[in-house]
C-alpha cells in the first residue's frame, strides 16, 4: 500500500454554521492516511485534492462521528460524581483515555444521567479545508503508524 502524509488547515462547522473547531495558521493538522486519525467521511475527500487546493466537504453524520445511540446513556448514582456536578459536564471515564468523554445529560435527585455519545455525534458536519501537503509517507513514519510533521523529520 501506498501510505500518505496529509496535512491540511480546516474550520469545521455544524449544520447551523457555528464554527465548532479550526487549525491555527501556523501549523496546519498533519497526520498519517490510513491510521484512523480523523473520521473516514474526511479523509476519503482530502485523498481526492491537491496541493494548494482548497475545497468545502460536507460529511453526514454516519460518514463522521456516527449516529446517536440512545443505548449509549447510563444513570449513576450522584455520589459517584463530584458534588458540584452539572448538566453539561463532562468525564473522562478512568483508564479510558482513547474513549469520548461522557457528558451529563440530566440531574435527578439521588441520581445522573450520563451520555457516551462522542459530543458530534448525529451531527452533520461541514468542513472548508486547505490542503497543505500530501507526500508519500517515509518508511519510519509507516513503521511508527504517525506522521513526523510537515516534512517528515519531526518526532
Ligand atoms: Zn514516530
Amino acid at each position: 500500500m501506498n501510505h500518505k502524509v496529509i496535512a491540511f488547515h480546516y474550520t469545521l462547522r455544524n449544520s447551523k454554521n457555528e464554527i465548532l473547531d479550526q487549525s491555527e495558521a501556523a501549523h496546519p493538522f498533519t497526520f498519517l492516511a490510513g491510521s484512523a486519525q480523523i473520521i473516514p467521511g474526511l479523509e476519503t475527500e482530502l485523498l481526492k485534492l491537491a496541493k494548494g487546493e482548497k475545497k468545502k466537504i460536507l460529511v453526514a453524520a454516519e460518514r463522521a462521528y456516527g449516529l446517536r445511540e440512545e443505548s449509549l446513556q447510563v444513570t449513576v448514582p450522584l455520589e459517584n460524581l463530584p458534588k458540584d456536578v452539572k448538566v453539561g459536564d463532562q468525564f473522562q471515564a478512568e483508564g479510558k483515555a482513547d474513549m469520548p468523554p461522557f457528558t451529563v445529560l440530566d440531574i435527578r435527585e439521588s441520581e445522573a444521567v450520563l451520555d457516551a455519545n462522542h459530543p458530534l455525534a448525529g451531527m452533520d458536519l461541514t468542513f472548508d479545508v486547505e490542503l497543505v501537503e500530501l507526500r508519500d509517507a517515509t518508511d519510519e513514519e509507516v513503521t511508527h503508524g504517525h506522521a513526523h510533521g510537515l516534512e517528515g523529520h519531526s518526532h
